[in-house]
């Protein structure tokens, strides 16, 4: 099969750099395009360059819609008001949308799945098959122990990241609460501060740091009378979630329309 044409959007960005270069030396994959916001100053350059090393024949572009014309798949990790926008060029052109992007309202996110009505979009709030399989062993140890075991999940990233708790945690959560037989809309507890009172049973709390360069770590704890498990993913490199972004939109070519996670694209 011929490789896929697959451009990536907010090429400057901490994920944008790895995304290039992964899909530049992946064999099943070709670089179509790259985007920045408009006035950014690698505007017209050549991306290889743009990234510190030799041409690659792609001029970096502020025009998502001519980007998405000349590729099968859009690689988007920027931010959720240029991911809703976007969703909406796939789905007009039906090019693949993979969505590493996080922190979207409710309103954005069913925009999301309105455009998923018309073509593949593949969403995770992370990319990596570690988390991936923390997720679903979240889901089985949250099935197994009653509500008398008091479910937090910490996470630690670095500085620059925007939204709390990350979208990673907010997967885990969700595992765990549809492990409990509930939901994470009912069962979520965040941002404790000051007088808050006992915790209630049941409940699914969360706790976010920020610092240095921290890629991103997480740990799930189940904590029981007199004994405690924690599930621990530490993430040291970029990399694992441009790889599994690429891997799928790979499995997403030629797919139906639809709303997919990397559950599906694992087949886990
Ligand atoms: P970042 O701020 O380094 O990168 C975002 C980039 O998007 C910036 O360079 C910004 O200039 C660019 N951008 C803004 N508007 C644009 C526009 N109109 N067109 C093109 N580019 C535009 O952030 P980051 O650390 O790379 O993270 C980006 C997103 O990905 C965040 O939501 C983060 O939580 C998420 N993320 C997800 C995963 C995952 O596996 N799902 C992993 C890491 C990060």
């Amino acid at each position: 099969m011929e490789p896929m044409a697959m451009a990536v959007l907010g090429v400057a960005g901490r994920m944008g750099r790895m995304l290039a270069g992964v899909v530049r030396d992946h064999p099943e994959a070709t670089l179509s395009g790259a985007t920045v916001r408009p006035g950014h100053g690698w505007l017209g350059q050549d991306v290889g360059t743009a990234l510190g090393g030799p041409k690659i024949g792609v001029a970096v572009e502020a025009d998502a819609a001519a980007v998405t014309a000349r590729a099968s798949a859009i690689l988007d990790f920027t931010s959720p008001a240029v991911t809703v926008a976007q969703a909406e060029i796939a789905a007009a052109a039906g090019t693949v949308h993979v969505i590493g992007t996080t922190g979207f309202s409710d309103d954005q996110q069913a925009a999301i799945a309105r455009a998923a009505e018309r073509t593949a979009i593949v969403q995770a709030g992370n990319m990596s098959l570690g988390v991936n399989l923390l997720t679903e062993l979240t889901r089985k140890v949250a099935a197994a122990l009653d509500a008398s075991w008091d479910i937090e999940i910490v996470e630690m990233h670095h500085g620059g990241k925007v939204d709390a708790p990350s979208g990673t945690a907010l997967m885990l959560g969700d595992a765990a609460a549809t492990g409990r037989g509930g939901t994470l809309a009912e069962m979520a507890e965040r941002g404790r501060d000051g007088l808050t009172g006992r915790r209630v049973a049941g409940r699914i709390g969360f706790a976010s740091l920020r610092g240095g360069d921290v890629v991103g770590e997480h740990d799930v704890i189940f904590a029981g009378e007199g004994e405690r498990i924690v599930l621990r993913h530490i993430a040291t490199d970029r990399a694992i979630f441009a790889r599994g972004a690429v891997r799928a939109a790979l499995w997403a070519r030629g797919k139906p329309p639809g709303l997919y996670t990397m559950r599906d694209v694992l087949g886990l």
